[in-house]
């Protein structure tokens, strides 16, 4: 809270991100700065620190639980226009990846990808279709660690799955 540096909020009540699982996360940031300064630790509030929940701001994964699934990391290219923020958008319909098929028959998904064009890293993935939200982990990964563009064609998926769509992806932003 500013002002204070003995009241914590952590969970919907600071309305950074109304989900579960960011309400853990800075309840974990929150638990290691009370107990780093009670033990009279500095406090690194540098982006990315571990006292700061620099992900509430970046990377937040979310997953709408319908039929398919819709699940998403990071900006949206809504985000991004209202941001005025340029951004390299890169789609692959997932339904041509070799194994959605195998995985179920019809499979029918999109795959959007958000690339920062000058640092080259990516900044916001949606994927929509059955079985999205395991896919999206991948993706906060990438976006928190800001994995370059080109490091990222050395992350192998393994054949068949559906995770192959991330060569696709790069595939297609390179030849573009
Ligand atoms: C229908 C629905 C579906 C959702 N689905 C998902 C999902 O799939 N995934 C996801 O990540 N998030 C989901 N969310 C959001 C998620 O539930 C919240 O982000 C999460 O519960 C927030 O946790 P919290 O501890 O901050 O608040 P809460 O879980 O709301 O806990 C706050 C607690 O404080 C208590 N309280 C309030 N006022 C007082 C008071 N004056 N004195 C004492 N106690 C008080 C309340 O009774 C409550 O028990 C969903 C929310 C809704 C409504």
């Amino acid at each position: 809270m500013p002002g204070t540096d003995w009241l914590y909020a952590v969970g919907d009540v600071n309305h950074r991100a109304l989900l579960t699982h960011q309400g853990r996360y800075q309840a974990r940031i929150a638990g290691t700065v009370i107990a780093d300064r009670a033990r009279g630790r500095n406090i690194d509030t540098d982006p990315w620190g571990s006292h700061v929940g620099t992900a509430d701001s970046i990377a937040v994964p979310q997953v709408i639980f319908t039929d398919p699934e819709i699940a998403s990391v990071g900006l949206t290219t809504d985000d991004a226009a209202r941001a005025g923020r340029p951004v390299d958008v890169v789609d692959y319909d997932l339904s041509r990846v070799i194994d959605a098929q195998q995985y179920l028959p019809g499979y029918r998904g999109q795959a959007r990808l958000l690339i920062d064009p000058h640092q080259r890293t990516i900044v916001g993935v949606t994927f929509a279709g059955p079985g999205a939200a395991e896919l999206l982990h991948s993706a906060t990964i990438a976006i928190t660690a800001q994995v370059p563009i080109d490091r990222l064609w050395h992350a192998v998926p393994p054949f068949p799955t559906i995770s192959e769509v991330w060569l696709r992806l790069l595939e297609t932003y390179r030849h573009r």
